[in-house]
């Protein structure tokens, strides 16, 4: 049997310098430290980043996905990670680990994580993403142009390996329910879903001809997990490129026309999404516009050749021109829709508390208009 490669992408924010900016330089080698510790013996291999706030460790090992010692490992040096924050007293130190002590499983305990098992190819090129200010449903409307829009992604229809399109696993929110839709058949109903980012979010994409994973994202909503508002539950995303996939170049197409994501400022707003190199990966203009860096890797034998920064590339300066034109558009809205987002998604600011005090002065238009005619006829004083 084949050997099988797990590439795991677990992200977490442990501390801000200053605020909700970026992750201090010493959290980042906290993070080194333990998994470099780890090479040989559960990875194989490694890279550590930082987008905006958020420390992205990237790790290839052979144990699978949902591992308990890759799992455990990572939350080993977000702990490392999180004395080192105490010590500086960074923003928000330890914001993310949730749990007193690891139970198994990041999963439910505040990082995200994403991971993909497969038979690494004979080239085996792989993009990660990671985001900062903004929640996993970013991710809906470029995965559905990278996997189903033929005027994105050429391949759809000059490719015959890709004739038969991709399945795309959508997760209910709110529900914690999954449904399998697929494309072109099924383009309708899974754009009536994923055109929601309040309730859907695409969780992972297969190819149909074989199932074989074409992305993953990390959807866990770290707000609801929580069951209170703890912070942003920035998303990570791994996708496979080349030879039957969509190309690399196709992949990235999807991020050069900006759209809006939830997010930013208190993740309140609706802001673009700007995709960036690994250095600008640093909002702070109203502590935004959220950021998206991608990581081109090539797998050898589960070593991670690269990263080549795919968004340092001055042909995504346009997008970020024009992400900075919608920010400028939005922002004038301040506190109004469409610029803020809708009550559901506030659920865990202290808006719905703010809103409950005002509720006893609300009084009945009906009974006020009564009283108001009665003032007019002079019968009350
Ligand atoms: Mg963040």
């Amino acid at each position: 049997m084949e050997e099988r490669i797990t590439l795991s992408v677990i992200k977490a924010d442990v501390g801000g310098l200053c605020g909700h900016t970026i992750a201090h330089e010493e959290l980042l080698e906290a993070c080194e430290f333990v998994l470099d510790d780890a090479v040989d013996e559960i990875l194989i291999d490694y890279y550590v980043t930082r987008c905006g706030d958020d420390i992205d460790l990237i790790m290839t090992h052979k144990l699978g996905i949902d591992n308990e010692k890759i799992h455990g490992l990572a939350w080993k040096a977000f702990e490392e990670a999180t004395e080192v924050a105490k010590e500086l007293k960074l923003y928000g130190a330890g914001q993310d680990l949730l749990a007193e002590g690891f139970t198994g499983n990041v999963k439910g305990m505040g990082p995200g994580c994403a991971e993909m098992e497969f038979v690494e190819r004979p080239s085996e090129p792989i993009i990660v993403f990671c985001c900062d200010k903004t929640d996993p449903t970013a991710f809906n409307l470029p995965l559905y142009k990278i996997f189903a829009d033929p005027f994105n992604t050429a391949g759809l229809v000059y490719d015959k390996s890709m004739k038969d399109g991709f399945k795309f696993d959508v997760l209910d929110i709110y529900e914690d329910k999954q449904i399998t839709l697929k494309t072109p058949e099924e383009t309708y109903s899974l754009l009536a879903l994923i055109g929601n980012l309040e309730k859907y979010a695409v969780k992972r994409v297969h190819r149909a001809k074989d199932d074989e994973i074409a992305a993953v994202v990390s959807s866990e909503k770290l707000n609801l997990m929580a069951g209170e508002y703890v912070g942003k539950d920035d998303p990570v995303a791994i996708v496979r490129a080349q030879s039957g996939m969509p190309a690399v170049g196709e992949v990235l197409e999807a991020f050069a026309t900006p759209h809006f994501v939830p997010g930013w400022m208190r993740g309140c707003h609706w802001g673009p999404l700007m995709p960036v190199s690994e250095e600008d990966a640093r909002p702070s203009r109203f502590d935004g516009p959220a950021r998206v860096i991608a990581l081109g890797f090539q797998l050898s034998d589960g070593k991670l050749i690269g990263p080549n920064d795919l968004f340092e590339d001055i042909s995504f300066n346009r997008a970020r021109e024009q992400a900075l034109k919608m920010a400028d558009m939005i922002r004038k809205m301040g506190p109004f829709q469409p610029h803020r987002l809708p009550e559901a998604m506030m659920e865990y600011t202290s808006v719905p508390q703010i809103l409950e005090g005002l509720k006893d002065r609300f009084e009945d238009t009906e009974k006020i208009e009564k009283i108001e005619k009665l003032r007019e006829r002079g019968d009350m004083e």
